[in-house]
């Protein structure tokens, strides 16, 4: 029996997912499928820029991927090479104009492109290039390397490395010329990218499920400071800059990416799991049952069950067809709108003391949301475990919690935050934990992993502007 249905918000978004394809008679059929399998990442808008050899061809529009293209779109735009991307927008703001990839037209010929991840110094270049005459389309961050490649001078490799240079922040850029594609990601490597083989057509993808879903092999993840130069002749690899830091997003793993996805090696689903049992070890309670907030909180609640050998069952049910409204970006129209339904499972939560495993906890509406719920549905006790750390610092890298003030633990301890929710205790993995469970590097702090949101250190300069809204 299904009971206590709640609404709950989104809780975050990632900017964007990026997928390109060189040289495939089918490729923006292939692009079409691969950017629903990426459509996670992003649902405000899509599209693809498709090159013949000759000319470039632009669908985009607002939605999700099956909305937005028809069979007819996809063959107006039929190409041998195409980028493509799904989009949640955090800079710029929203609307048809800032939906990519970007097809731009000069005398140096046509460019295609699209981003993933935000730019985090891009006010002042902006503002420089406005004052000596420059005119912008958009106003997302990503059109600023369109304005740097025409400033330098050399081939298109040494003009997208140079400019890159000028660049700070998170960024996995995809650029389509009419014979030529190339493939740059920040020296940071702060989002995932990889790129893959499909008969003889090379692939990129932000994430590996979108190579599965089109029967591709992967060949490998991008490197930090990586530019790829791919035509006729195959992959050029070169760096705009070399860094022996690797800083690759925590929510990556947490919660952004899908669970079939491996990010540099390490599965999502597998890395979450063991967050779960990090956190049975780290703060074990007396329960009855273990239930995992449906999607993302599933693999560490089965780990956490796995782990202290408390039974795992199925306590809250998400409703697949209830819509999704995630056109709506603003905080203002999330609250109104993008909202998620849930069910408690009431014959199975009535009477018990639970440990209620999430991914992570950003700004308390919904944990709050979800405790009424279960308790409503009879639950005894709810003691709710978290598989991040505490979300104390906002993300300038293109994950939309960008202020301090929004943030419930930059406010709260966890037992306040208990208090405040109305659950019986709540705790997160420590910093530690994660990255021991998460498995990368062991030579942390030095990492191999953005902590930022959870410690304030951020790995890159950020422009005083936005750092303006740290609470420090
Ligand atoms: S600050 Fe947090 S969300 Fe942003 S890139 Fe770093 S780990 Fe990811």
């Amino acid at each position: 029996m299904l009971e206590a249905t709640v609404f709950y918000e989104n809780k975050m978004n990632e900017e964007c997912g990026v997928f390109g394809v060189f040289y495939n008679d089918n490729a923006s059929e292939i692009t079409y499928y691969a950017l629903n399998a990426l459509q996670h990442r992003g649902q405000e808008g899509c599209g693809i820029v498709s090159s013949n050899g000759n000319t470039l061809k632009q669908h985009k529009g607002e939605g999700l991927v099956r909305d937005v293209f028809s069979k007819t779109d996809i063959s107006r735009i039929e190409g041998k090479h195409t980028i493509g991307h799904v989009r949640y927008s955090t800079s710029g703001g929203s609307g048809i104009l800032n939906v990519q990839p970007f097809l731009f037209h000069s005398q140096q010929g046509q460019l295609g492109l699209c981003h993933n991840g935000n730019l985090v110094n891009t006010t002042t270049l902006r503002n420089s290039f406005e004052q000596s005459g420059s005119i912008f389309q958009t106003t997302s961050d990503t059109e600023i390397l369109a304005h740097l490649l025409k400033k330098q001078k050399g081939t298109m490799l040494e003009r997208l490395k140079e400019s890159l240079l000028y660049l700070e922040g998170a960024f996995a850029f995809l650029l389509l010329l009419e014979d030529e594609m190339y493939v740059a990601l920040d020296k940071y490597g702060l989002r995932p990218l990889s790129i893959g083989k499909l008969n003889n057509s090379f692939v990129v993808s932000s994430e590996t499920c979108a190579f599965d879903v089109i029967g591709a092999e992967f060949l490998r993840d991008v490197l930090p400071g990586e530019v790829l130069k791919i035509d006729k002749n195959g992959i050029e690899s070169s760096f705009y800059a070399k860094t022996d830091l690797h800083h690759m997003c925590s929510m990556e793993y947490i919660y952004f990416a899908r669970p079939d996805s491996d990010i540099e090696g390490i599965n999502v689903h597998a890395a979450r799991k063991r967050c779960g049992k990090q956190l049975a070890l780290e703060s074990p309670v007396d329960a009855d049952i273990v239930i995992g907030v449906p999607d993302s909180g599933m693999s560490a609640a089965i780990g956490y069950a796995e782990e202290s050998g408390i039974p795992f069952e199925i306590g809250m049910i998400k409703n697949k067809y209830s819509g999704r409204t995630f056109i709506q970006p603003s905080q203002d129209l999330r609250e109104q709108g993008v909202k998620m339904k849930l069910s408690a499972v009431r014959s199975i939560v009535k009477d018990k003391r639970i440990i209620l495993i999430d991914d992570s906890i950003v700004r308390g509406t919904t944990s709050k949301k979800l405790v009424q719920m279960l308790k409503n549905a009879g639950a005894k006790k709810i003691h709710l475990r978290i598989a991040a750390p505490e979300i104390k610092y906002p993300c300038f890298y293109g994950v939309d919690f960008s202020t301090s003030n929004e943030l419930v633990s930059a406010r709260l301890n966890p037992h306040q935050i208990a208090k405040e929710i109305g659950a019986d205790s709540v705790a997160f993995i420590t910093i530690d934990g994660l990255m021991s469970a998460i498995g990368r590097d062991k030579s942390y702090p030095k990492c191999g992993q953005c902590v930022a949101c959870f410690t304030g250190d951020y790995p890159t300069y950020i422009d005083k502007n936005l750092k303006g809204d740290i609470n420090e």
